[in-house]
């Protein structure tokens, strides 16, 4: 295992990137958290480890992406823990920046970058201003750490799809990598919020990857209207018991996020429910039967 170095400044970040850089060519690859890190985490920081001569990871969690109802405070914080698993994962440097640091003139004063719509729809348009806190924090993050390639979770896919616009629109010097998701055994996805869930929320839980599952093999039976399909995840969810409530299921296409009339070539299944009080997400890839090689599964 490597040495790993913790800085907070942005000064001290550019100079340890710098010096781990070297003087010939090497690709830096960055993944950005919120902390409280999982396997989840851990395998975009393998990814990175396995492609990249230097590996960057921030934790912070950055108050402009919470709404004023959200669990900015309680948002879970394991500092030490998540030093450990970036080490363990191949991590060179870990970037902790302070809320001074990121938002100097205060919050509400803050320069903002604006998504346009692909950040009001789905999850945009539960949760006002989200995208737009999100955008701003990678652009922000990006020239901080300037890496080559960056890392994000398929997880939180109108995340990546709002990083890939902006990184476009923007014009920003990174490539821009999906991984994908990182499950517990009885197919829930990974989540740093999964640690609100008390026992028989847990349990209740695992009825989102089951409805993504329900909607996936209606597809292989062949059924191809989206409204169906929608049915078949929403069915599962609205069964799973008082505990659950679903907050939408839609069927869009993965780049544009837009709503699909017939499931062609590209299509992904989004969901959110509550569970209990805590809100959780997840996402297929639903493809025809003759697309299955690449299909990523989850567990029935
Ligand atoms: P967060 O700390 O929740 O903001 O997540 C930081 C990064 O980790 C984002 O790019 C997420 O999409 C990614 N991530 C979180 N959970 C998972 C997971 N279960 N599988 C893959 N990536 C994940």
């Amino acid at each position: 295992m490597g040495t790993l170095d913790i800085v907070e400044s942005v000064e001290d970040l550019r100079r340890t990137v710098a010096s781990a850089r070297g003087a010939g060519p090497a690709a830096v690859g960055f993944v950005p958290t919120m902390g409280a890190l999982h396997d989840g985490h851990a395998e975009l920081i393998r990814r990175a480890r396995s492609a990249c001569d230097v590996v960057v990871v921030s934790c912070y969690v950055n108050p402009l992406q919470f709404g004023p109802a959200e669990d900015l405070d309680r948002y879970p914080r394991t500092p030490d823990e998540d030093a450990r698993i970036v080490l363990e994962a191949g991590g060179d440097v870990l970037w902790r920046p302070t809320d001074t640091t990121m938002y100097a003139g205060g919050l509400g004063d803050a320069v903002v970058v604006r998504t346009g719509r692909i950040g009001d729809v789905l999850e945009g348009a539960s949760r006002p201003g989200h995208f737009d806190g999100v955008a701003t924090i990678v652009a922000k993050l990006l020239a901080a750490v300037a890496p080559d390639v960056l890392y994000l979770g398929e997880k939180d896919f109108q995340q990546l799809a709002v990083v890939r616009k902006i990184v476009s629109e923007l014009l920003l010097p990174v490539e821009v990598r999906g991984v994908p998701i990182v499950r517990e055994p009885d197919g829930l996805a990974r989540s740093s919020r999964n640690a609100y869930l008390a026992p028989e929320e847990r349990e209740a839980a695992v009825s989102l990857s089951r409805a993504l599952h329900a909607a996936s093999a209606s597809v292989e039976a062949g059924v191809r209207d989206p409204g169906a399909v929608v049915a078949a995840a929403t069915d599962v969810l609205d069964g799973a018991g008082p505990l659950v409530r679903s907050d939408y299921v839609a069927l869009v296409h993965p780049d544009t996020l837009e709503p699909l009339e017939r499931i062609g070539d590209a299509a992904v299944l989004l969901l959110a429910a509550r569970v209990g009080s805590t809100r959780l997400i997840d996402n297929l890839r639903l493809l025809p039967r003759d697309h299955h090689a690449t299909r990523t599964e989850v567990q029935p």
